[in-house]
């Protein structure tokens, strides 16, 4: 989910965790507040062990959470928007001057490589709030014009009131920047619940949060998901629920928002195709899928998982694949050239296994590397390349989220792109070819939220990130978030 990283990077040494670890307060209307609901366990999990623990909120701290942001709302719509992306710009300067250690808190909570934090998703964090500071200044809308005689009409692009934003484990920081930024640059006002995995980082930021912003805009609970997350959603002060989660939470999700018809903005699952064609640049695909396949394990909803390549090439591609694969460094986390940390858990471990153990109990798939969790602390599974999958095999459409990734072959495009569109998800897919005119063409016919050619995963905040399908419905990034999070007005006078 990257942007390029600097080619002379030299990543310092990872904070000591145990000064770093922040206390475990939430943000209640401009108080830092303990929460007074049963403690959730922290665990590393490159090695198991229990770092801390959060309580999380109460039924009435929900409620206290949502009335803050309700009282807050009318005020905070009515500030300029100048004053309100000032305090984006302060918070990109308080993570700015923290991101080693805001890069520790994240490597020791999700097991990310420490290098890969510090380089490359802090800082795409430090820039999801100054894009947002710079696009709320410059929504716009059509011209106001006489539309109907004697009436003149224009368009205001107004907040929604409050967002209740619940974010997942697999980018903590980076997935709250993404809701907190569109939201209240845009006059909202806003309850963040990060995933109760990984609160670690966010924590780290409260008292920022609490400096900058003035009371009750920005509120972040701890919790876990039937426990905090439903009832926010449910609050009657809420307007708009964004969530980044699972398929089964999004519909979980619409089902407690039918009734009130609160508007939903969901970032689910995916399944990437990968469609490497017959005159692709193999080494480039090869070390693009090493590179995005396995990125933060393959715990990433637009990972490189689901390749198709050309008859042609299939059989030098797969072996190609699997020995570069298998030189990717797992490890600990802050080993400054450790490429691949483990699963966030040990369920999501064994989740990992169980599809690829139900995989390899199919005649046809060949396992060519990895195939295993390691015999070692944490949760650990190794790269792996599973080949000779087809459309309909469990491997190829459902999401692994792990560092697996499955190659079938296809005979011509039309069957690239059929077999590429044949899934339940729509977020993310690429298609890698020297010919320009071919990969457009490609790209054209997928039916995906983002397609890139001869090359994947990469993001800017400038473009939207979003899926179709069951990966859902919501923009995140660009200024296509900041119309989510706004509702267009039609103001008509008559003259
Ligand atoms: P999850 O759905 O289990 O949890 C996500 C958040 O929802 C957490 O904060 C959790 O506490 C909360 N939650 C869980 N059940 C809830 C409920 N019933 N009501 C309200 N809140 C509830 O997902 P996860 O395991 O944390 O994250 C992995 C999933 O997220 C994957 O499917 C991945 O593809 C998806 N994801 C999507 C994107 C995207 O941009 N589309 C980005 C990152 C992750």
């Amino acid at each position: 989910m990257m942007s390029p990283s600097h080619p002379n990077f030299e990543p310092a040494r990872p904070c000591n965790f145990e000064r770093v670890t922040p206390p475990p307060y939430m943000l209640i209307g401009g108080k830092c507040v303990l929460g007074q609901g049963s403690p959730e366990r922290i665990v590393n999990p490159a090695t198991g062990e229990v770092i801390g623990s959060v309580p999380e909120a109460t039924p009435d701290q929900i409620e206290q959470a949502a009335q803050a942001a309700r009282q807050a709302f009318p005020k905070w719509k009515r500030t300029p928007v100048r004053e309100r992306t000032h305090c984006l710009l302060a918070m990109a300067a308080r993570i700015e001057a923290r991101l080693a250690e805001l890069a520790t808190l994240e490597s020791y909570n999700c097991g990310k490589p420490y290098a890969l934090m510090l380089r490359e998703e802090m800082s795409a964090v430090v820039d999801v709030f100054r894009y947002f500071a710079g696009a709320a200044r410059a929504l716009d809308a059509p011209a106001a014009a006489e539309y109907v005689p004697d009436h003149t009409s224009f368009v205001r692009r107004d907040p929604l009131g409050v967002v209740a934003a619940i974010a997942p484990w697999n980018y903590p920081l980076l997935m709250a920047a993404w809701k907190i930024c569109p939201a209240v640059a845009a006059g909202n006002t806003i309850v963040l619940k990060p995933s109760e995995l990984t609160p670690l980082s966010i924590l780290a930021l409260i008292e920022s949060f609490a400096e900058i912003f003035p009371p009750g805009v920005v509120n972040i609970i701890y919790g876990r998901g039937e426990t905090v997350g439903t009832p926010l959603a449910a609050r009657p002060e809420v307007r708009m629920v964004s969530l980044t989660g699972d398929i089964v939470t999004g519909q979980k999700i619409l089902e407690g928002t039918a009734r009130s018809i609160k508007r939903t903005h969901l970032e689910l699952g995916g399944k990437a195709p990968v469609i490497v064609c017959a005159d692709a640049d193999l080494e480039a695909a090869i070390a693009g899928i090493r590179a995005y396949g396995y990125y933060n394990a393959g715990q990433d909803c637009t990972a490189a998982c689901r390749v198709y390549a050309h008859d042609s090439v299939y059989e030098r591609f797969v072996a190609d694949l699997a020995a570069s694969v298998s030189t990717i460094k797992v490890g600990d986390p802050h080993d400054c050239d450790v490429e691949m940390g483990p699963c966030i858990s040990a369920r999501q471990r064994d989740r990992v296994a169980s599809f690829v153990e139900r995989a390899r109990r199919q005649s046809h798939i060949e396992i060519i590397c990895g195939g295993a969790a390691l015999a070692r602390h944490g949760f650990f599974f190794s790269p792996t390349v599973i080949a000779n999958t087809l459309p309909q095999d469990e491997i190829e459409r459902k999401e692994v989220f792990g560092p697996v990734v499955s190659v079938g072959r296809f005979h011509d495009l039309e069957e690239a792109i059929r077999l590429a569109n044949d899934s339940d998800y729509g977020l993310a897919s690429s298609v890698w070819s020297r010919d320009s005119a071919t990969a457009l063409r490609v790209a054209a016919d997928l039916e995906f939220g983002t397609t890139w050619i001869n090359t994947h995963f990469t993001l800017a905040s400038e473009m939207p990130h979003g899926g179709s399908r069951k990966s859902g419905h919501g923009k995140e990034q660009s200024r296509y978030a900041l119309e989510d999070y706004t509702t267009p007005r039609h103001v008509m006078v008559r003259l």
